[in-house]
């Protein structure tokens, strides 16, 4: 079957969270019918047999409709979370008084276990404690034995799993644990396109996650989400090891002054993109869809925000993986990254990026293509890429016409599902220059982007094979 070619497919790419709400083949392949790119398996959450079985569903999806689909995994963090209770939504009024312990027993009304161990050595008196991501706010009255004796200051409904963050405060322990070496286990054995290391702090961080990798036979794009005060602070070094970074709204709201958060997501979107690395912003961006089949106009405006920040990735978190409406979240999604990206300010992007431009041929060229197709009004830029490089350096450059990326690897196909404006195309290894004429000739007309003037700009490295050395620009009719 030929790989479908949607014209209504947007160019900011969409990661979906799966879980407990799309857990069918029926309903991921919606999600792929719908605009998702990326789908992100959270290890936080569920079981590594539920897990497994989503990514299966996702590879089984992606061959049913030949769309190339890329699999997200996503390592826990040091967070502490809440444990089991009973029962399981514990409302908490205000002013009321609760217990957090690191105890490991079934929690109630009034004692909530907190996991791992270790709440109560982070845990001072006056302090605020934020619970499912600032939701439910308490403040320390006391710590006693393994005890932290709160009062609530923002009431709310606490579950099992919610995340519960000191501000400021790192949980004591490795970076790389019991837990993280299980989850890269797991993205080893499933093949993960890309890993997500959530609570990045330090480079280091990130080189023990590769270290670990380096002794498996994959090669995921490493993506660091920055969710803390000390990752914020981290991030041109975090920056400088990673393939790409997320904006992890969710802990950065409680973890730094929330009114900080909308200026670091446009600041950390500004240096990812000078950088050429895809960012992903995240979290809430249709928070009230799990709930509700439409959303509020201010995550519509939210979602058209991001768009315009500059970010290659948007992400549904709750929408997609528990909520009740999740093929109509990214629908929504699809629709309104759409008609931002109908308004983006193409030709000042360009202008602008100018500024960035590295002297060297392969970002020379992958400039020149985005200015050659913009003034002759071409209706694809084909990039022929083996490692994904040459496609993403023309990605960088924001093109208004779509980036037709052809490469003879399904890894690098798999890969460039989370940069903006791509669609990845695989095709058979290239013979000689004819042969890659004829090829680009081929797949251009398959494109729906294709006008009756049918002008392409081409990008390649020659020798055709060799992967990296990018320095071929051809401006062709087909
Ligand atoms: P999480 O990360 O969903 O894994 O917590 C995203 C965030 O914190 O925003
Ligand atoms: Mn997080």
């Amino acid at each position: 079957m030929e790989q479908s070619r949607n014209k209504n497919k947007t160019k900011t790419k969409i990661v979906c969270t799966l879980g407990p709400s799309t857990n069918s083949l029926s309903q991921v392949k919606a999600l792929i019918e719908n605009g998702m790119s990326v789908a992100r398996l959270n290890l936080s959450h569920g079981t590594i047999d539920d897990h497994k079985n989503s990514a299966n569903l996702v590879r089984t999806a992606s061959k049913d409709l030949n769309q190339p689909v890329g699999i997200m995994v996503d390592i826990p963090g040091k967070k502490y979370r809440t444990g089991d209770t009973k029962p399981k939504d514990i409302d908490v009024k205000l002013h009321s008084h609760l217990r957090l312990t690191s105890a490991d027993v079934i929690g109630s009304a009034e004692i909530i276990p907190v996991k791992p161990p270790g709440i109560h050595l982070d845990a001072k008196p006056g302090k605020i404690i934020s619970i499912a991501d600032g939701l439910v706010k308490v403040k320390v009255l006391e710590v006693s034995g393994k005890e932290v004796i709160c009062e609530a200051i923002t009431p709310g409904s606490i579950s099992q799993g919610r995340g519960v963050n000191v501000a400021g405060i790192i949980p004591t322990g490795d970076f790389l644990n019991e837990t993280t070496d299980i989850a890269i286990r797991f993205a080893v054995e499933h093949n993960a396109d890309f890993i997500a290391i959530s609570s990045v702090g330090s480079a280091s961080h990130v080189e023990s996650v590769k270290e670990q990798l380096s002794k498996h036979d994959i090669n995921p794009a490493i993506i660091s989400k920055i969710e803390t005060a000390e990752g914020i602070r981290q991030f041109k070094s975090i920056l400088g090891v990673s393939d790409g970074i997320m904006v992890a709204r969710g802990d950065m709201g409680v973890e730094i002054d929330l009114s900080e958060v909308p200026t670091t997501q446009k600041q950390l979107i500004r240096a990812s993109n000078i950088a050429g690395k895809p960012v992903i912003t995240a979290t809430q961006m249709l928070e009230s869809m799990i709930s509700s089949p439409s959303p509020t106009r201010a995550e519509v405006t939210d979602v058209a925000n991001a768009v315009f920040d500059g970010s290659d990735a948007i992400m549904l978190s709750g929408e997609t993986s528990i909520g009740k409406y999740p093929v109509e979240s990214v629908a929504m999604m699809s629709k309104v990254a759409l008609e931002a990206e109908k308004a983006l300010p193409y030709e000042s992007i360009l202008v602008e990026k100018r500024a960035h431009m590295e002297h060297q041929t392969d970002d020379a060229i992958a400039y020149n293509s985005c200015q050659t197709a913009y003034q002759l009004n071409a209706d694809l830029i084909v990039a022929f890429t083996e490692s994904g490089s040459t496609a993403a350096r023309v990605s960088k450059y924001r093109p208004r016409s779509e980036i037709l990326a052809l490469t003879p690897s399904l890894e690098t196909q798999r890969r460039l599902t989370l940069i903006w404006g791509v669609t990845p195309v695989t095709t058979l290894p290239v013979k000689d220059v004819n042969d890659f004429f004829r090829i680009v000739k081929e797949e251009s007309n398959k494109s729906p982007a294709i006008n009756s003037d049918g002008l392409v700009v081409l990008v390649a490295g020659l020798p055709i094979g060799v992967p990296g050395g990018t320095n071929m620009l051809r401006v062709m009719s087909v």
